[in-house]
């Protein structure tokens, strides 16, 4: 799959269906401020951004915005975003795996939601 020219027409990396998909450091924790305790869900003594559901059997992080009308995919928290989403560079190997095994999945939620 070829890489989006940008990730505001992607969107990929934050639909998961694992709990664990993007863990939130002490750091992530306290830039989320009173956002937090909303956004955060725990795993034992692991911090990891919830998921919210995304039509059918689609999951995505409950911080990403999906704008239908003009197929865009924006982070809520953008400037507080986790380390972890912070790294994932759009073009990279990682980014490449994530369009490879769940490339198809923002496509999916915005046909359902049109
Ligand atoms: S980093 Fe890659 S997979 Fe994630 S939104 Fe950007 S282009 Fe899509
Ligand atoms: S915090 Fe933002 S960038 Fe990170 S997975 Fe959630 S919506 Fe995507």
């Amino acid at each position: 799959m070829p890489i989006p020219e940008a990730c505001t027409g992607c969107g990929t990396c934050c639909f998961s269906e694992s709990p664990r998909h993007a863990r939130v450091t002490g750091d992530d924790h306290e830039r989320l401020g009173e956002d937090a305790d909303r956004l955060v869900t725990w795993i034992g003594n692991e911090a990891f951004m919830r998921l919210a559901p995304a039509g059918e059997d689609l999951h995505k992080c409950i911080a990403l915005e999906i704008d239908p009308a003009r197929g865009a995919f924006l982070c809520a928290i953008y400037e507080r975003r986790p380390q972890i989403c912070r790294d994932l560079e759009r073009g990279s190997p990682a980014c490449g795996g994530e369009l490879a095994t769940k490339g198809e999945r923002p496509k999916r939620a915005l046909a359902l939601l049109r």
